[in-house]
């Protein structure tokens, strides 16, 4: 029997479409995932700055097409001042936003490239939330990396500069994307032991085209085990790959909630097919009707082997 949707707490990335077509798809796939029931939708916010109005027309969007649906608005503080990316989170707000995904954002040329800040912006990601946090109601999430960022100056110093960002006022913490679950128990278990308290959900990405999530892979320094690897190449060869997809990742997503994961942050690329089936293998019931009106997330996620 399927367990309701709220035993689990779901949340979906989207990103704005540049298209007719692709907002027409967008629109689909949001209605079809809010069934599940969702603590939000996030839309994701262009690394220059210069699509934030197509973040903001976005939410607007599937706000007007999905009243109760909760929305979330990325921001990186990259191409603004300080002033101009406060207003942003404001318009966010405005347009029907409850939470903010709060980012330093990429160089210009890429993860690989040296970050430099705007020179009347922010400087760095935790004086972005705490600026957040003084202006606005919004609940703050920020990202964080079980398997290092690129830019990692070592392992303390991750994690000194993830508790910056939670002691600036970050209510959540969303993982990258990652398919060996050790990596996300050694990081959480790492953070409780930094003082790290904040929820940390981890970032799930179904594997819906094999080529492209392997080079988005290795530009956000994210392992794809070989194992995985091999039997992509084999059901790929036999027209198998969206079966393979759905139980990698249901398999992903049942071990983390065996250990005590409840809350889950799916990387949908715009697309309901696999994130739906993957969530209705882990019992999630996609009938019930949408509530935007959830309360917020409490409690820090605990997991077995890893103490909150
Ligand atoms: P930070 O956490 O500030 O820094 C990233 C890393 O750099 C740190 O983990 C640390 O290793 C190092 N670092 C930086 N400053 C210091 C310091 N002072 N001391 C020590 N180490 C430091 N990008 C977009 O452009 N748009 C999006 O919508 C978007 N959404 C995302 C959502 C999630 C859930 C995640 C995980 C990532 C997202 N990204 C997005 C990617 C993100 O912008 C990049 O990974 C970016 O390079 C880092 O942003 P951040 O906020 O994690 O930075």
């Amino acid at each position: 029997m399927a367990i309701p949707s709220p035993a689990l707490d779901l949340s979906f990335e989207v990103f704005p479409a540049g298209s007719e077509t692709g907002r027409a798809g967008l629109a689909k796939a949001v209605s079809t995932l809010a069934r599940l029931n969702p603590r939000f939708v996030s839309i994701t916010h262009g690394a220059d700055g210069s699509d934030q109005n197509r973040t903001l027309g976005t939410i607007d969007a599937l706000r007007i097409e999905n009243p109760t649906l909760g929305l979330a608005g990325h921001l990186t503080m990259r191409g603004g001042s300080k002033g101009e990316i406060l207003a942003t989170a404001e318009d966010y707000a405005a347009a029907g936003a409850r939470w903010i995904v709060a980012l330093r954002g990429d160089a210009p040329d890429g993860a690989g490239g040296r970050f430099a800040p705007h020179p009347h912006g922010f400087q760095s990601s935790p004086e972005l939330i705490a600026g957040l946090r003084e202006r606005t109601d919004l609940r703050i999430a920020v990202a964080g990396y079980p398997e290092a960022h690129p830019e990692s100056l070592g392992e303390q110093s991750d994690l000194d500069h993830l508790k910056r960002k939670v002691d600036a006022g970050a209510d959540t913490i969303i993982t990258q994307f990652f398919f060996d679950n050790d990596d996300f128990y050694r990081f959480v278990e790492k953070c409780r032991g930094a003082g790290i308290d904040a929820p940390i959900v981890p970032g799930i990405m179904p594997i819906a085209n094999f080529g492209s999530i392997s080079r988005f892979a290795a530009r956000c320094g994210a392992t794809i085990p070989a194992r995985i690897a091999d039997r992509f190449e084999k059901a790929e060869a036999r027209g198998a790959a969206h079966d393979l997809a759905l139980a990698i990742c249901a398999g992903q997503c049942d071990d983390l909630r065996e250990q005590g994961v409840r809350a889950f942050h799916f990387y949908t690329l715009n697309r309901a097919d696999l994130t739906l089936a993957v969530c209705q293998a882990l019992g999630c019931d996609s009938s019930a009707p949408v509530d935007g009106e959830r309360s917020p997330i409490a409690q820090p996620q605990t997991a077995m082997r890893v103490s909150a």
